[in-house]
């Protein structure tokens, strides 16, 4: 079997970080192409963003990711990255069991704006956007979130 699209040698130009979960993947492609990103480097793992904010993290797990989202913008010339996190993450529904939906929320916010000023400390450069996907009426929403915890 062959692709059908033509191999292109440059590097795409932005970084989607999200979680695993297989059921968002289409859509955070949608959106990432909606917002002008053609082709994307992808950085998934279960929690996405949470990897890389030592609040939801463990320290290996911490600098694993960012070591790779480092070498990933280093190494590709990366311009923007995408940090998303999702509604009914099953990374956070197993690390805080107690917590309710709201107190998870908050939660995940803050571990996506401390994400995002770790990228933006340690790649001045980089245009950062942040999303927080969840269903509504049976499809996937994407809520732009600020950068500054406004809500
Ligand atoms: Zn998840």
């Amino acid at each position: 079997m062959a692709a059908a699209r033509r191999f292109d040698l440059s590097h795409p130009h932005a970084l989607a970080v999200y979680c695993s979960d297989g059921r968002f993947t289409d859509a955070v492609e949608e959106l990432l192409h909606g917002l002008g990103h053609a082709r994307l480097d992808t950085l998934t793992i279960p929690g996405g963003p949470a990897l890389l904010d030592l609040t939801s993290s463990g320290t290996g797990a911490l600098d694993t990711t960012r070591a790779a989202a480092s070498f990933l913008v280093r190494g590709h010339g990366l311009r923007h990255v995408t940090l998303l996190a999702h509604e009914g993450c099953g990374y956070y529904r197993e690390r805080y069991r107690l917590e309710s939906p709201e107190a998870m929320l908050r939660r995940q916010l803050a571990d996506l704006r401390g994400a995002a000023r770790w990228i933006t400390n340690t790649h001045p450069s980089i245009e950062v956007a942040l999303y927080f996907a969840r269903i509504e009426a049976g499809v996937v929403v994407f809520d732009a979130v600020t950068l500054a915890a406004t809500r």
